[in-house]
């Protein structure tokens, strides 16, 4: 029986991940779970599925972490450092589906002892590509992608050669406001930006993927995965949310990847791979489907787009500011504080205001570095929300 992981088991990702093993009794050992403020459900996991091990992240919730799983054979644990310590332990594959930067030094754990990391995470590799991807060498570890469409590029690459890849086409579905007339975006509201179109997502990726700053962090992400060349990350509009990448090939091909809009293929695919098993996602009628569309993206209503393309051209710290200065943007519009379209007003003022401190992109990276410039960019952005409401 092999061992598995789940960090942020309790999240969108993390419950796809938790159907997909209750699927197949007997096949996974799972040696911790980890969840934030649902202790309820962090608890009925860990009983259910038999965890060696559950962890909160808030230290002030261990008592009701350790109630919750009396009797049971689950050891309880709380706060930052013992979620890192059960990424350390050993298991064949974690999951790391926490949300936001948080999941960075978790997935570095798992990395540092050399695992094998299915990463939903996509700030791990947004803020500290360079060294996500340098700790995983040195210790001969592997990521596998979990995001749909990194999964979709890797499945596309597979068996092929990298120095024949041209180009990476990454798909959005525009979000809830696609549509919308522009002067409007201003005035959308928390619930409006909370319903996409085609994914039941968590509310933050979900509000990210209105103001395409979802698909801003996966250009970052499948950049620094895949080594790319930033000129050949391309994103594309694509209202289905059925064809999830597709990669160029330098003789002219271009291989798409399409299934429906189901996080367990995903997640499967990484739980499965190399091999490929049987997985409970529909099956796509193409001619019900009859067309797929796509357009290219209006800059004026996803200004998240030239952000990410500042991002890369600066390399360095940027990817981790950022990400921080979007997380508390994020956070603001959430909190009522700040409009939809401000969101992007103040990650570029922050990013303005850092550039000159946040080093040369061929600088070595450390995880204090990434933290410094993590904590610095939400004090700015905090500056700028102040200044904003
Ligand atoms: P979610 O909000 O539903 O779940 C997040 C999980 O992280 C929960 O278990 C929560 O308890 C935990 N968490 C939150 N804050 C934490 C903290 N400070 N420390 C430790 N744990 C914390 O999020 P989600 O939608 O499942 O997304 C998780 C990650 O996967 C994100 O990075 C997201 O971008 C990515 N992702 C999600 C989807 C999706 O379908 N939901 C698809 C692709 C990628
Ligand atoms: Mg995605």
């Amino acid at each position: 029986m092999k061992s598995l992981t789940i960090l942020g088991a309790t999240g969108s990702v993390g419950q796809n991940t938790i159907d997909l093993v209750s699927r197949e009794p007997g096949r996974w050992r799972i040696e911790a779970l980890t969840g934030g403020r649902n202790i309820d459900r962090l608890a009925r996991d860990a009983r259910r599925l038999g965890a060696r091990l559950a962890v909160t992240a808030e230290p002030g919730l261990y008592p009701a972490l350790k109630a919750a799983l009396a009797g049971s054979r689950t050891e309880a644990a709380a706060g930052p450092e013992a979620l890192a310590e059960a990424a350390a332990r050993p298991s064949d594959l974690a999951v790391s589906a926490i949300v936001g930067a948080a999941g960075l030094v978790p997935g570095l754990a798992v990395l540092e002892r050399g695992g094998t990391l299915a990463l939903a995470n996509k700030e791990t590799l947004v803020c500290a590509g360079p060294l996500v991807t340098a700790t995983a060498r040195a210790a001969g570890a592997r990521i596998l992608p979990v995001d749909s469409e990194h999964s979709a590029i890797f499945q596309a690459l597979a068996g092929e050669d990298p120095a024949a890849v041209e180009r990476v086409v990454i798909t959005a579905s525009g979000g809830a406001f696609r549509d919308w007339p522009l002067e409007r975006l201003a005035t959308a509201t928390v619930e409006q930006a909370s319903t996409h179109p085609n994914w039941a997502m968590g509310q933050r990726i979900t509000i990210d993927s209105a103001s395409m700053f979802n698909k801003a962090l996966e250009v970052i992400e499948a950049q620094q995965f895949f080594a790319l060349d930033p000129d050949r990350i391309e994103v594309v509009i694509h209202p289905q949310s059925l064809v999830h990448a597709l990669v160029g090939f330098h003789d002219g091909a271009l291989m798409a990847h399409v299934g429906p809009p189901d996080m367990r293929h995903a997640i499967g695919y990484a739980l499965n791979w190399p091999a490929r098993h049987p997985l409970p996602v529909a099956r796509l009628d193409l001619a019900r489907i009859g067309s797929l569309t796509f357009c290219a993206p209006d800059p004026a209503r996803y200004p998240a787009l030239a952000l990410a393309r500042e991002v890369m051209a600066q390399g360095g710290l940027m990817g981790a500011v950022f990400n921080a200065a979007k997380e508390e943007a994020l956070t603001a519009f959430i909190a009522g504080r700040i409009g939809f379209t401000a969101m992007s007003v103040v990650v570029a003022r922050v990013m303005d205001r850092m550039s000159p401190e946040t080093g040369p992109a061929g600088a070595a990276m450390t995880l204090d570095t990434v933290l410094g410039a993590d904590r610095l960019a939400r004090i700015r952005a905090g500056e700028i929300i102040t200044s904003l409401d």
